[in-house]
């Protein structure tokens, strides 16, 4: 519940001062899979939570991002789907997860 508030309060902001009756028609969204968030229950928040604020009614797109992985031994890259956490090529487990834990709004657009 949260990051749902802080999107509206970002996107609020976001709205032009000198356009007050300005609506948001909607927000883009970037979430990794590893972040923890589920873009279902992301959606039902946003839908209660910007009630009577400039995001009312706007829609939340949700692109899901890959979590790919770099192994630090042999400098492969990947995308992990499963939860194994090691190299698909030497089987390390010494990697880096490269993205997959980013939650970042990319874009909102402004009904004037
Ligand atoms: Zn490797």
């Amino acid at each position: 519940m949260g990051i749902v508030l802080e999107i509206i309060k970002i996107a609020s902001e976001s709205v032009p001062k000198d356009a007050p009756g300005a609506q948001i028609k909607q927000i883009n969204l970037e979430i990794g899979k590893l972040s923890a968030i589920v873009p279902e229950s992301l959606l039902f928040c946003f839908d209660i939570a910007s009630k009577e604020t400039p995001a009312d009614g706007a829609t939340l797109n949700i692109e899901v991002i890959p979590v790919m992985a770099e192994c630090k031994d042999c400098g492969a890259n990947w995308e992990i789907t499963g939860p194994v956490f090691s190299c698909e090529k030497c089987e390390s487990g010494s990697i880096n997860i490269l993205s997959g834990r980013e939650m970042d709004i990319k874009s909102i657009e402004i009904l004037n």
